[in-house]
């Protein structure tokens, strides 16, 4: 490489930094993105060097798209970036020590733990270099928590017969933290269904009383601090600040799962919080028995005070929140509507709720009231995107196996009411979930008339009023059909 070449490179570099510094803020440049080498340019692909391979793929996940548009923006040159893991750099972390954490077969967060701790080792003699680069016990001290977003109140949560347990345990380790029987309080559930939104209920209605210290944060946060505390020297700060609480929260505790020093560094927090007379909540997407992957004492410990599931909505519960999130906006949007929406989209209660923040903010931009047609037209790619997955094939295998009755039977002539019932549900369900029109549903089904299809759909909807059972047999297929 040319050395004039080779000049405007580091200063192209400098000024990426510089860049990024501004966008990512001090601490996680100093982390993450300070670690980066410089490599050399070959054709137009730039070679940045990382020591080791945790590192690489967080800066590459984290950052990767960024600092290739960063970098064509300087240099034209440049079109691609190149992230590769610098075996000298490795080599010399490896030599230190000094790894208090180190440990065998855990997930890739333990390399980059015993790999920063033995780094941290190698550069002991170069302590004042490491205190010049680390992040401040300040920072990882206001860094701790994460602030509670003031709408995610207990006012605010909709409860229904999916989440009315969970909401009971909630208010009563808001009113009584850290009573027998609830601590810790883990709640769980899929993608979307209100665990968030009831941690940071309790976090507010326990801050609103007064004095008492609450942290919350994210167990990939957690682990992001450890890792910081590790870097800078401070874990027994870090130790301190959370044994601390009065109340931990962490969030969706799954992220742990292969990162046994985090899990490690947890499990004793835990310990120390729970004997202390302190409340810990977690949430996690499964019950504790089910999070294999997480170490079985933990597992245990978990397990021990209250769990408390969120189910999947049903039409009902999310029939109640469209109506009261409608409400809130103050924009009327008709029933027909709400109902249409409770319809297509199951899957959960963030994109219900995206959903209809995007027909409010429409119907205000265009100043025209909200209406069926509108919906179907604003939301046109978001209800494609959920039609997608389901095939009639599908809908077909699941009613069959969920009545019990043979496949063939979806296109046979028989009318028993035990096979023709079944099969006006898949019908109904064909067309409730994907996008086939009424005819190419009548010949998937024994090249029936579309008529008969219509009729089954109309038949289905009526039942469904008036029989709670056969309401909650098609909920639950859906449901099934749609996760
Ligand atoms: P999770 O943490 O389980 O993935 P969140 O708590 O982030 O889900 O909820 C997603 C969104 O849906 C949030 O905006 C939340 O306020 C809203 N939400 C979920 N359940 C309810 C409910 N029962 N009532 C009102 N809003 C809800
Ligand atoms: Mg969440």
């Amino acid at each position: 490489m040319a050395s004039s070449e080779n000049s405007a490179l580091k200063a192209s570099w400098l000024r990426i930094c510089d860049r990024l510094k501004g966008e990512v803020g001090d601490v996680e440049y100093r982390m993450w993105i300070q670690r980066i080498t410089l490599g050399p340019l070959d054709d137009d692909e730039i070679t940045l060097y990382l020591p080791e391979r945790f590192l690489r793929d967080w800066v590459r996940a984290q950052y990767g798209q960024r600092l290739q548009s960063l970098w064509r923006e300087e240099n034209p040159a440049v079109q691609h970036v190149e992230l590769r893991i610098d075996k000298k750099a490795q080599r010399a972390a490896k030599t230190g020590d000094d790894a208090p954490q180190a440990e065998e077969g855990g997930g890739a967060a333990n390399l980059s733990i015993s790999a920063m701790a033995n780094e941290d080792a190698a550069a002991l003699d170069r302590e004042e270099a490491v205190a010049a680069t680390s992040p401040s016990m300040n920072e990882v001290r206001n860094d701790l928590a994460v602030p509670l977003d003031r709408r995610f109140t207990f006012d605010n949560f909709v409860v229904g017969k999916p989440n009315e347990f969970a909401y009971a345990c909630a208010g009563r380790v808001a009113d009584h933290p850290a009573s027998p029987g609830f601590n810790p309080l883990f709640l769980y559930g899929g993608v979307g269904l209100g665990k968030t939104h009831l941690m940071h209920a309790i976090g507010l209605k326990l801050i609103s009383r007064g004095n008492i210290s609450v942290a919350y944060m994210s167990a990939e946060k957690f682990m992001y601090r450890f890792i910081a505390s590790m870097q800078s020297k401070s874990q027994m700060e870090f130790k301190e600040q959370l044994r601390s609480v009065d109340v931990l929260m962490i969030d969706d505790l799954q992220f742990l799962i292969g990162k046994n020093s985090t899990q490690e560094e947890f499990f004793h927090t835990f310990n120390a919080l729970v004997d202390a007379g302190r409340q810990i909540i977690v949430s996690a997407d499964k019950s504790p028995s089910d999070l294999s992957g997480l170490e079985d004492r933990l597992r245990t410990r978990l397990g021990c005070g209250m769990v408390a599931d969120i189910h999947a909505t049903t039409f009902e519960l999310r029939i109640s929140i469209l109506e009261a999130k409608a409400k809130a906006s103050g924009t009327p949007v008709p029933p027909k509507v709400l109902e249409y929406l409770a319809h297509k989209i199951t899957t959960n209660v963030r994109e219900l709720e995206g959903a209809l923040n995007r027909l409010i903010a429409h119907a205000d931009l265009v100043g025209r009231p909200v209406t069926l047609e509108s919906t179907q037209d604003v939301l046109k790619d978001m209800l494609k995107a959920h039609e997608r997955r389901v095939t009639i094939d599908e809908i077909q295998r699941k009613v069959a196996e969920h009545f019990n009755i043979r496949l063939t039977d979806m296109s046979s002539a028989r009318r028993a009411r035990a096979v023709a019932r079944p099969r006006q549900i898949a019908m109904y369900l064909a067309k409730q979930l994907t996008s086939r029109s009424l005819p190419e549903i009548g010949r998937k089904f024994g090249n029936r008339d579309h008529t008969t299809v219509m009729h089954a759909v109309n038949r289905i909807s009526e039942l469904m009023e008036q029989d709670p059972g056969l309401a909650e047999s098609v909920e639950l297929l859906r449901h099934m059909l749609e996760s």
